[in-house]
């Protein structure tokens, strides 16, 4: 089944199919694949086909509900739909239900979308490779010998073995861009304060915001505008214009810029050839390619992870036993806080808490978060001369192709400089897409491009140009 988004909808317009056989078609690709790939924790059989036959309905009345009525999507499960399960990859929430829907499920249901259900990810969305997932790791669609990266990367697993046309990943320090460089897909990180946090479970909030992964610009495109805009439930959306698509033919004007830093050393050989062809791509397509200076890269990963942890210790306060997360029954209250921690939380989740309680702590606030709050004014600095100069600035998505299983998992700080190319954007607050650009080695390369506050319509136009060029 190789349908995307676009696709689906031509197809229920010329109601060449029906929203049920499209539900129906998704499935059974999931049944029939993901004993594999495991990218999937929970599916909504019953409620994915009542929702098609309700579009279907819907399509027959004439009162089609929008562009994704009757078209299956998955959601990472970090993002709430009521009555459904929602365990960000842990122990501690593995019994919890939702009693409402995060601001983009309900986007999406009020658009009609069929929600197939939710995808792996590692606990809390910390990591890169979706090996920290409490309910075990997911394989690469092509290798299951291989991570399909993370934290997203059960959706990116899921998009890319064609078991849905899209999904919902959520991105805090690379999240989404990783996993759909590792899968071949495409994912967006939409600009801080463009689409509603509330009801993702949260990460990092200063740094955290939910995007789609899909296998085309357009299609990621047509996810971004059904989710963006201002929520009152969450003050940090920003009063801007809204995401409107402007695709271009050729890159004439524009000017893309390639970070001498980032450019170095460090990137796998077959990553940097495919991201260099993918650059004199747009070179052929008339853009204006040039070395720009971007300073910070490497205190950039430093920041995030200071920043990310001090954030990340608050917010997994609330899960104690008593307000949220696994509970002990019969336990003295320090008692029943401390197995429910102890229990609930896996190393990874563990350490960052112990990280950023220390770095949060009386005597070092100032040394770690508040310098960490400096350093990251003097990024964003950085990002603004930068996009004074460029339109676009373009970097490989990740150093690697996809690793195998238990390659990193040993040393967190190997994880860690996973993420070299991908924090700087979250610290910096701008959006970014991972687009493919080839394989290598048979393992698929993502090009990253970066572009300025709300200009997510430039930067989609000039993602197309890659995805176009290369058929
Ligand atoms: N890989 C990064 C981390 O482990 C990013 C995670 C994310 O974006 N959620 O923190």
């Amino acid at each position: 089944m190789d349908l995307t988004l676009t696709k689906a909808r031509h197809l229920l317009r010329q109601g060449e199919a029906s929203s049920r056989e499209l539900a129906d078609a998704c499935l059974a690709e999931i049944r029939s694949r993901d004993g594999a790939i495991h990218a999937f924790l929970d599916v909504y059989e019953e409620d994915a086909r009542a929702a098609a036959d309700r579009a279907d309905d819907r399509r027959a009345d004439g009162r089609s509900a929008g562009p994704l009525d009757g078209i299956p999507i998955a959601l990472k499960d970090n993002l709430l739909y009521q009555g459904k399960r929602c365990t960000a990859g842990s122990r501690m929430l593995a019994t919890y239900t939702a009693v409402t829907n995060a601001t983009v499920t309900q986007k999406l249901l009020d658009g009609g979308a069929v929600i197939v259900g939710k995808t792996n990810l590692d606990e809390f969305a910390m990591g890169s490779s979706t090996e920290r997932s409490a309910f075990g790791p997911t394989k690469h669609p092509r290798d299951p010998e291989r991570v399909p990266g993370g934290s997203s990367g059960g959706s990116a697993a899921a998009v890319a073995a064609r078991m849905c046309p899209a999904a919902l990943g959520s991105d805090t320090g690379g999240s989404i861009r990783q996993p759909a460089s590792f899968c071949g897909v495409v994912g967006l990180k939409p600009t801080y304060g463009r689409v509603s946090r509330s009801g993702l479970i949260a990460m990092a909030s200063s740094l955290d915001q939910i995007g789609p992964i899909a296998t085309t610009v357009d299609d990621a495109a047509m996810l971004l505008e059904a989710i963006q805009g201002r929520d009152p439930l969450d003050q940090t959306t920003a009063n801007v214009e809204p995401f409107v698509p402007d695709w271009r033919e050729d890159l004439a004007g524009v000017r893309v810029g390639l970070p001498t830093q980032a450019w170095g050393a460090g990137i796998d050989r077959g990553v940097r050839e495919r991201t260099e062809e993918a650059i004199r791509m747009l070179a052929r397509a008339g853009a204006e390619v040039k070395e720009i200076d971007l300073p910070y890269a490497d205190e950039a990963l430093a920041v995030y992870y200071v920043i990310m942890p001090c954030e990340v210790s608050a917010n997994l306060a609330r899960f104690d036993g008593v307000r949220y997360g696994l509970r002990k029954e019969g336990l003295p209250l320090i008692e029943t806080y401390a197995a429910a921690r102890a229990e609930g939380f896996g190393p990874e989740v563990r350490r960052r808490i112990l990280l950023g309680t220390y770095a949060l702590s009386r005597g070092y606030y100032d040394a770690y978060y508040l310098q960490a709050k400096k350093v990251q004014s003097l990024i964003r600095g950085a990002y603004e001369e930068a996009f004074r100069e460029v339109d676009v600035i373009a970097t490989p998505t990740a150093p690697t192709t996809a690793f195998r299983i238990g390659e990193k998992t040993a040393d967190p700080l190997t994880m860690y400089l996973e993420d070299i190319f991908t924090v700087g954007v979250n610290v910096a607050g701008v959006p970014a897409v991972s687009v493919p650009c080839g394989d290598a080695e048979g393992l698929p390369v993502g090009l990253q491009l970066i572009g300025s506050w709300f200009k997510e319509a430039d930067l989609l136009a000039v993602a197309q140009v890659v995805e176009r060029r290369r058929g």
